[in-house]
């Protein structure tokens, strides 16, 4: 009866899915994405975007963390781990920098898993602010204040919802929480906390003007101590790209396993990551790249390809809006050719 229905434009599908080569990139759940490029053709978009931009001197280290003006500018790393945890690294990527601001993505994740993405959503906001990362006229100017948890503002009222009996507590909590979308354990850079702290009375502003308009959950000063560290954590390439796999992989980590951060909170995160990742450049990097992403005034970059991987790159030299210039190129680079633009029909498989 079953062989009945067997028929030649049966038979020659089923022989072309025999044949065709299955792609590497697949989601956590065993089911394969029809349209994940396959291993060679991102090693290849990798290769390129290195060799094109590795000798770009556009850009100028942060100056205003005096240790991030001394690290070498020439430093260039890039790192893909996909969500079946296949990676692909290329360049300077044992070197620790500074994760800075892209620490905000996994203090966001965390207080939505201790709170509920409605409560941190009431009490940090989520409006891209138009303005610079630091501004204070954005927390004089705006309804909620605190901006959206990207902005140091926002970032500073996220940290300050993380509970703990006292500053260590919270702080162990959050590093681990990030050791664990890393994979491995993450430390502290001293040498680039003693630097900040020195050096951050920007923030501490922020966090009183915060406390001002009753947007700031503890004590301002211990929040800024404990965001000031947080943005302190070193990475490498791999270990950022890893914690963007597991943001890709509805929060679980796909190395170890771990269900890290809750599925229904990545929605969240992504569509926060889309609209003000890169500071006031993010209307721009959703218009050409179209990739959930968050930047950091340390040099790295990190893109978010849901369902697919991750891609981190690191290079120090800061365009005027604060993100890496070559970072920005390769990831423009890298997911141009592999069709990775999120709003583009080509990306969700329509054709
Ligand atoms: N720690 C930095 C600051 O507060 C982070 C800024 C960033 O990476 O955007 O200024």
């Amino acid at each position: 009866m079953f062989a009945k229905r067997i028929t030649p434009a049966l038979l020659a599908a089923l022989a072309f899915i025999a044949t065709a080569t299955p792609p590497v990139l697949t989601a956590q759940t065993g089911s394969v994405s029809p349209v994940a490029p396959k291993k060679e053709q991102v090693q290849a978009a990798v290769r390129e975007a290195y060799e094109k931009f590795r000798s770009d001197t556009g850009g100028k280290n942060a100056d205003y963390i005096p240790y991030l003006a001394q690290v070498d500018s020439k430093l260039f790393g890039i790192a893909i781990v996909t969500t079946n945890n296949d990676s692909l690294t290329m360049g300077d990527v044992n070197y620790s920098f500074s994760i800075q601001s892209i620490s905000k993505v996994f203090t966001l994740a965390l207080a939505m898993k201790e709170l509920g993405a409605d409560k941190v959503f009431d009490k940090v906001g989520s409006e891209p602010t138009g303005r610079p990362f630091n501004s204070p006229i954005a927390v004089v100017d705006m309804t909620t204040h605190s901006g959206n948890p990207f902005v140091n503002a926002g970032a500073i009222a996220t940290t300050s919802l993380i509970s703990g009996k006292d500053e260590t507590e919270k702080w162990n909590k959050i590093l681990d929480f990030y050791s664990k979308a890393a994979g491995e354990k993450l430390s502290l850079i001293d040498e680039v906390y003693k630097s900040e702290a020195a050096t951050n009375t920007g923030n501490k502003a922020l966090s009183y003007l915060l406390a001002k308009y009753d947007r700031i959950y503890a004590d301002p000063f211990e929040s800024v101590d404990i965001y000031t560290k947080q943005c302190s954590v070193g990475v490498n390439a791999l270990q950022l790209a890893r914690m963007g796999a597991t943001l890709a992989n509805n929060g679980k980590n796909p190395a170890t396993g771990e269900q890290v951060i809750s599925p229904e909170d990545i929605p969240h995160i992504l569509s926060t990551m889309a609209m003000a990742g890169l500071y006031d450049g993010s209307g721009g990097w959703a218009w050409h790249v179209g990739l959930p992403s968050k930047s950091g005034v340390g040099g790295g970059i990190l893109s978010i390809v849901p369902g697919k991987g991750a891609i981190a790159v690191f290079a120090p030299p800061l365009d005027e809006a604060g993100n890496s210039v070559k970072a920005q190129k390769v990831i423009d680079y890298v997911s141009e050719k592999l069709n990775y633009n999120l709003f583009s029909p080509s990306s969700v498989g329509f054709k």
